[in-house]
């Protein structure tokens, strides 16, 4: 079992980005706050895993595989950066199913991501961002990710934690038959848990399953019961837009009907 120690104040994510008196989503330079942690970053290749910290006393080195997208590396940089701040004395290697997954039965890794979103993604610049798109979409979502300079699935997981869009769900369709997850905002309900399978209806399912297929431009309205096996889901109409994730699968947004989330 690993310790968890309780955060040291001076590397909370807030206090670290007061410090190096960062205000703007587009400062958040993760290697300049690494280093001032004590950390230097090192691309290099690993062995059968993504990003890894090791450390001795208050100087440490995290490893990142050199070939990464940009905003995987930030991310992976800012949890292991988070595994520093926590679990401090440890070697920590992680693999790539490690890091951003919010693990639900890994609280150290699951402690990590949030950490890492903490930092990349504070909540009052994140807030103020999601202020200019009142309505969420994939173009929408596009634009903050960019700022932050996150991945989409990063960001939408920050934007359905915001609590702002209550209807919004997100499901992840791994590319290997049948597994999934997803995260939904805190006001619906929770019968309302997605099917297992996708629905050949479902434009995720053309996604998923056509190489060719694109990301859709724009939200589609679907029947809620290519979604959701509960009762009286075939009374709702939804909305989904889907997006592919290289070599991970699909990513759906679904915006509930109003009446699903206030009943
Ligand atoms: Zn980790």
């Amino acid at each position: 079992m690993k310790r968890i120690d309780p955060l040291p104040t001076n590397l909370r994510p807030d206090a670290l980005l007061s410090s190096l008196g960062i205000e703007r989503a587009e400062d958040i330079d993760i290697e300049a706050i690494a280093y001032y942690a004590g950390l230097k970053i090192k691309r290099r290749r690993l062995k059968s895993c993504e990003a890894m910290i090791t450390g001795l006393g208050d100087r440490g080195i995290i490893s990142v595989l050199p070939d990464s997208m940009p905003s995987r590396v930030r991310f992976s940089i800012a949890h292991e950066l988070g595994h520093w701040a926590q679990h401090r004395g440890q070697t920590v290697a992680c693999r790539s199913t490690d890091i951003g997954k919010y693990s639900k039965n890994n609280q150290v890794e699951r402690i990590a991501d949030q950490y890492a979103a903490d930092l990349l993604m504070p909540w009052p610049l994140f807030k103020e961002a999601c202020k200019q798109h009142p309505k969420m979409d994939l173009k929408a979502l596009k634009a903050i990710a960019e700022r932050f300079q996150c991945s989409l699935t990063a960001t939408l997981i920050r934007v359905i934690d915001s609590d702002r869009y209550p209807n919004l769900m997100m499901i992840h369709h791994h590319a290997s038959a049948g597994r999934k997850w997803f995260r939904a905002a805190k006001k619906i309900p929770g019968y309302w848990f997605p099917r297992d399978e996708l629905d050949a209806e479902s434009f995720a399912f053309e996604l998923l399953h056509n190489p060719d297929a694109r990301d859709e431009g724009f939200p589609r309205k679907i029947g809620a019961d290519a979604w959701f096996n509960t009762n009286g889901a075939d009374r709702y109409e939804i909305t989904e837009q889907s997006f592919r994730v290289p070599g991970e699968g699909v990513v759906t947004m679904l915006k509930l009907h109003e009446a699903m989330v206030d009943a």
